[in-house]
């Protein structure tokens, strides 16, 4: 049994490989008991913003057997989004590494949605689902537990060998597979340049962040009126923030993915503060086709670039 638990858990991960993912690691579908009381003060301290929907399925993020019945396995899959273009450093306005390109949800659905096909085939049919940031998992933990890296100062999951530009997503399946050491350590040290550059001050503590002051947040989650307390904070962000990555030494290990699907549209990077402000939807629609951007809606963008120049 162990055996056949060891041959399978190899070959997800060598598919797992050939698909496209970097990493892959597996936990078991424990419930995360020390997660509980962290993710409860996070909660009733108000750190979630207006995102309601945090508050919501609380048992469900924290045990897998409520997502899939009978769930004894989690399988961590790694996505590097670490694009090779870059915004240039006077760029007029910014947004997050992670949204230059298509959308990551289709992108990775797709790729999860073979690698169970895969698993189907080869090992039989069996309860298993897929999630991408849409079930209420925390997916770090898990990803710590399946031996793929430490949650560092900044919140983030970290990788030696890659830094933390890159997407978790997760199949939880009822197979009982062979189960990877969890990752022991933390590698942040004496290091807090994350702490010490957020602009709006959101890295509360080590591995608290409280996202109701973080830019990304900010500029895509909250539907309202920016406060105007964050004035002279967003370092040109429109969408998302990636500072506390850029300064993260692990990142340094960083290098460019290979997915033509998360390319920006070329004319994304040479859009100078002018063509930004007149920004109409088709140019919008141009620009961000099926891109993750579109979550912030074309007003929301707007608005986030009005905040920057009043
Ligand atoms: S994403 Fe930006 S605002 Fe949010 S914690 Fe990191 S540095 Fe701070
Ligand atoms: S910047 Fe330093 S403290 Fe922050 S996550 Fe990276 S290594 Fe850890």
């Amino acid at each position: 049994m162990i055996v056949q638990a060891n041959k399978y858990s190899r070959s997800i991960k060598e598919k797992a490989r050939e698909l496209g993912f970097f990493s892959c690691g597996i936990a078991p579908a424990e419930y995360l008991e020390e997660e509980e009381p962290r993710l409860q003060k996070w909660l009733d301290e108000g750190r979630h913003g207006t995102m309601q929907y945090m508050e919501n399925h609380y048992h469900k993020r924290l045990d897998p057997s409520k997502l899939v019945e009978g769930a004894k396995s989690v399988i961590v899959l790694l996505t590097n989004y670490y694009p090779n273009e870059q915004f240039p450093d006077d760029a007029a306005y910014k947004i997050s590494k992670y949204a230059y390109g298509k959308d990551y949800h289709f992108v990775l659905k797709d790729r999860m949605r073979r690698l169970m096909e895969f698993i189907r085939d080869e090992i039989g049919d069996s309860r298993m689902r897929a999630f991408v940031d849409s079930a209420p998992i925390l997916e770090r933990a898990y990803a710590v537990k399946a031996g793929l890296g430490w949650i560092g100062k900044n919140t983030l999951m970290i990788t030696r060998r890659h830094g933390s530009f890159f997407f978790i997503s997760e199949i939880i399946t009822e197979l009982e597979l062979d189960y990877d050491q969890p990752f022991g350590g933390d590698y942040c040290g004496d290091c807090r340049r994350c702490i010490d550059v957020c602009p709006t001050g959101a890295i509360t503590g080590r591995r608290e962040l409280d996202a109701s002051k973080c830019i990304s947040y900010l500029t895509i989650e909250l539907r309202e009126k920016i406060p105007d307390q964050f004035k002279g904070q967003y370092d040109q962000w429109i969408f998302g923030c990636d500072i506390c990555q850029d300064v993260c030494p692990w990142n340094r290990f960083s290098f460019p993915h290979e997915e033509k699907e998360f390319l920006p549209h070329p004319d994304l990077l040479k859009m100078s503060k002018r063509d930004w402000e007149e920004l109409d939807v088709e140019d919008y629609r141009k620009l961000f086709k099926k891109s993750a951007v579109k979550r912030a809606k074309f007003e929301g963008l707007k608005g986030n670039i009005a905040f920057l120049r009043d």
